[in-house]
C-alpha cells in the first residue's frame, strides 16, 4: 500500500521537476500529464496574488493575475508540437461561433481592455450583442448553442476579436492546422473530416484554467467557470466588480456555468 503511495509521490515529484525545469521539455508529456503540470504551475504562480489580502490585493493584482495566467498558458502553448504549423490568422473566424466558457479573472482583465480600447458608442453596441448572446445562451442547451453558430459578441464584421490580446485562454488554446477544414466544418459540409485541433494548446490552456480556479477556491474565492457573454456583461455592469470578487462575494450569481 505504501510503496503504491510511494511510486505516485515520485510520479509527482517527477512530473513537477520536468514542469520547473521549463516550458521547454513539456511537449514530452504525455496529454494528462501535461494538463496536471500546467494546472500545478498555474497554482504555484496564482497563490501569491490571491494571499495578499483582504482584499486579497485588490482588482489591479486580480487583473495582473490575469495578465500573468495567459502569458503562462501562452508560453507553455508555444511548446506544441504543431507550434508554426497552425493556419490560425487575423480575420479567421469559423471558430469564434461557438460557445466559450472562462474563469472570473479572466473577465475582469477582458473588461478593464474593452473600457480601455472602445469608444463609448461600440462598447454601448457590445453591451447589446452581450445580451442577446446572453438571452440565446440561458434558452438553448450548449449543444444548440453551438449548433446555431451563434458569432462570439466580441467578434467584429471582419472576423476579428476586439479583446484579442486578452482573448480568453479557451480561444487562445483553440488552434487548428487546416482553415480548410475549419471553414468545411462551419459550413456543415457532408462526409467533411474532423478539423485538425491542436491538442497540446488544448490541454495546456485547459491545464492552466483549472489550476487558476483550484488556487481560487483554495483562497475561498469563486472558482466555477461561467459563460462567456453572461460573465462579461456582469462585470462591466457590475463598477467593483473585481474588488468584490476579491472580498469573496458573489459577483457571478445567476451567471450561466
Ligand atoms: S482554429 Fe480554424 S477558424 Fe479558428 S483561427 Fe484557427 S484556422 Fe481559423
Ligand atoms: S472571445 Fe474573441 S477569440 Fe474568443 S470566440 Fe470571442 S471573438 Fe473569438
Amino acid at each position: 500500500m505504501s510503496s503504491k503511495r510511494d511510486r505516485k509521490k515520485r510520479e509527482r515529484a517527477r512530473r513537477l521537476k520536468t514542469v520547473r525545469k521549463g516550458a521547454k521539455r513539456s511537449n514530452r508529456l504525455s496529454g494528462p500529464e501535461l494538463l496536471q503540470a500546467a494546472a500545478e504551475k498555474a497554482r504555484q504562480r496564482a497563490g501569491p496574488y490571491l494571499r495578499r489580502g483582504p482584499p486579497p490585493g485588490g482588482p489591479a493584482r486580480i487583473v495582473e493575475l490575469a495578465d500573468e495566467m495567459r502569458e503562462l498558458a501562452l508560453r507553455l502553448m508555444r511548446h506544441s508540437p504543431l507550434h508554426g504549423k497552425h493556419q490560425c490568422r487575423p480575420g479567421c473566424a469559423f471558430c469564434c461561433h461557438t460557445a466559450i466558457t472562462v474563469a472570473g479573472p479572466e473577465t475582469f482583465a477582458i473588461a478593464k481592455y474593452l473600457k480601455e480600447h472602445l469608444a463609448e458608442e461600440e462598447l454601448r453596441l457590445l453591451r447589446r450583442r452581450l445580451d442577446e448572446n446572453a438571452e440565446l445562451a440561458s434558452s438553448l442547451t450548449r449543444d444548440e448553442y453551438i449548433a446555431r453558430l451563434i458569432p462570439c459578441a466580441l467578434m467584429t464584421a471582419d472576423g476579428n476579436c476586439r479583446a484579442h490580446p486578452v482573448r480568453p485562454i479557451a480561444c487562445a488554446g483553440f488552434c487548428s492546422t487546416s482553415r480548410a477544414k475549419c471553414e468545411a466544418e462551419f459550413n456543415r459540409v457532408p462526409d467533411r473530416a474532423a478539423v485538425p485541433t491542436d491538442r497540446f494548446t488544448m490541454l495546456a490552456g485547459l491545464g492552466v484554467s483549472n489550476g487558476l480556479m483550484d488556487a481560487c477556491r483554495q483562497a475561498g474565492l469563486d472558482g466555477n467557470f461561467y459563460e462567456l457573454h453572461h460573465v462579461l456583461r456582469r462585470v462591466l455592469d457590475t463598477p467593483q466588480a473585481a474588488e468584490e470578487w476579491a472580498r469573496g462575494q458573489k459577483v457571478f450569481d445567476g451567471c450561466l456555468r
